[in-house]
């Protein structure tokens, strides 16, 4: 099975993903992947933790992919669980064809990415049929062996609303390639820190100014950056006070 364990903590956990991972004799999970969540592995599955760890080297992926095919293939049922969603910026694309070139039958079950979580806790909508009419999920960093960059700057400065992952270490090269590429510099932008926990942090400022505010703030990974119309501050209710607009007189 390759599971999303939704972005956070266990909260955006799928009922899906949290029934089969109560099945489980093998789980392979990521660094992402929260410890309430490692919490509802059963006590006697196998518990592997193939996540990169900053200094250390790290598992390459084909031996991932070695893991799974051998503890399946001894017939055990193996979730390889992911932080957020499998298929976003996960390489789950990647294991899912290794187990099929393997012959070995799975199942992907979705999780709450990044992104959702992130809107989420920053209350911007990502889309907004006034203003924003599409979003767009891309990586600040791409696969350095890939022959050529896929990322058009140009395009995607035109389009509405932007979230850009793995961004907090590259978030003056997006923001200046953003600008330089037509994106006008006072568009609204925040950067969502920790999304899905009760750590949450969001970091708003105009796109320009945001490279500047998050290293003020010490804004770490993991966190994505929500660029469009939509990420500024929600405007305060104006139901919220009840003299608002009245004059008094004391
Ligand atoms: N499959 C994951 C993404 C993995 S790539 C998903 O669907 O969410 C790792 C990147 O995801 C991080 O660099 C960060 O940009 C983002 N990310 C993952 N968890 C996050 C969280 N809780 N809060 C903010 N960003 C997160």
């Amino acid at each position: 099975m390759l599971c999303g364990a939704g972005a956070g903590d266990a909260g955006l956990l799928g009922a899906r993903a949290a029934r089969w991972l109560a099945r489980a004799d093998v789980v392979v999970h990521d660094r992402l992947v929260s410890a309430d969540v490692l919490a509802l592995v059963p006590e006697q599955a196998e518990l592997i933790d193939v996540g990169k760890r900053p200094g250390a080297p790290r598992r390459a992926q084909q031996d991932i992919h070695a893991l799974l095919i051998d503890r399946a293939r001894a017939g055990k049922l193996v979730v390889r669980l992911k932080g957020g969603d499998p298929f976003v910026f996960g390489r789950g694309g990647e294991e899912a064809e290794a187990l099929r070139a393997a012959g070995v039958p799975y199942r992907v079950v979705p999780g709450v990415t990044a992104a959702l979580a992130a809107a989420a806790d920053a209350d911007v909508p990502l889309t907004d049929r006034r203003r924003a009419a599409s979003v767009t999920l891309l990586t600040a960093r791409e696969t350095p062996d890939k022959p050529s960059p896929t990322l058009d700057w140009s395009a995607l400065a035109r389009l509405d609303t932007l979230v850009i992952y793995m961004s907090v270490g590259a978030l003056e090269t997006v923001v200046r390639r953003l600008i330089d590429a037509g994106r006008s510099a006072a568009t609204p932008a925040a950067a969502v820190e920790r999304a899905g926990t009760s750590r949450s942090r969001t970091i708003r400022a105009t796109l320009a100014a945001l490279p500047a505010r998050a290293r003020a703030a010490r804004l770490a990974a993991p966190a994505v950056l929500i660029v469009g119309p939509t990420a500024a501050q929600p405007q305060p209710a104006a139901a919220a006070s009840p003299l608002a607009g009245q004059t008094v007189l004391v």
